[in-house]
């Protein structure tokens, strides 16, 4: 049942993802049957307006592609990868509901962080995890900053800090909890889950919070994996 419970919580956060991606994608594709339509009757196209046209769809191509790596079953693959391009993947796919509930978010990352041996769609679900959490956790806006560079022990350090709602002493123990949860339609299992694909990359996970402060998730991670287990 373990499974099961998995399984929905991550059909729950493609399909919030999905609702907003649905959302966007409507404007761009009105505008372009709108375009499609004047063509049609005989107007004549400018190259700026193909421009337009072209990167939109371009845009709703990646987010597509994105989603659809996401929504693959799971096994545990370690692989090489630029942890800068996973973040920039996570920020793709996010934007969207930052934009919606006016959040800004700032990627602050290390130059010589680069390469880190993972599970790309685990990690890309736990950055979506919490970056959902801090955009729920700032009902009226905020800013969240994500910081990503070595420590002295050349593990990885990253940080995901919002200024939103924050937790008192008693909803950080609870947070990891299965079924803890504070919204109406929240699962509790996000941050579980989040947890435990750290914990398979040999990984840790730290809360830090102050009540209508905020909040500030630091993970770390080791650089290599032994690729035999
Ligand atoms: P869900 O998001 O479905 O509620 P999670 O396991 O992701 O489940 O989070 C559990 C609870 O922990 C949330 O409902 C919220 O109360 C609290 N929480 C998690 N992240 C944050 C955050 N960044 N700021 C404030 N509260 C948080
Ligand atoms: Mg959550």
């Amino acid at each position: 049942s373990e499974e099961m419970l998995i399984k929905s919580e991550k059909l729950s956060v493609v399909g919030q993802l999905a609702a907003g991606v649905a959302h966007e994608i409507r404007n761009p594709l009105t505008s372009l049957i709108g375009f499609l339509n004047l063509i049609k009757h005989g107007k004549e196209m400018n190259r700026e307006v193909l421009e337009v046209m072209t990167s939109e769809l371009h845009r709703i191509e990646l987010i597509l592609s994105e989603l659809l790596v996401l929504a693959k079953p799971q096994e545990i693959t370690y692989k090489h990868k630029n942890i800068h391009n996973i973040f920039k993947d996570v920020l793709t796919l996010i934007e969207i509901q930052a934009t919606q509930n006016n959040v800004k978010i700032q990627l602050d990352i290390e130059e010589k962080v680069p390469f880190i041996d993972c599970d790309e769609n685990q990690l890309k679900q736990v950055f979506i995890n919490l970056l959902k959490n801090a955009i729920e956790a700032m009902p009226s806006g905020g800013n969240i900053i994500i910081s990503v560079k070595m420590n002295e022990d050349e593990k990885v350090f990253i940080s995901i800090q919002d200024d939103g709602c924050g937790m008192n002493e008693e909803e950080v123990c609870k947070l990891g909890e299965p079924f803890f949860t504070s919204k109406e339609e929240g699962t509790g299992l996000g941050f579980m889950l989040s947890e435990k694909m750290i914990h398979n990359h040999k990984g840790s996970i730290h809360i830090h919070s102050i009540k209508n402060v905020g909040t500030s998730v630091d993970i770390i991670l080791p650089l290599t994996q032994d690729l035999n287990t």
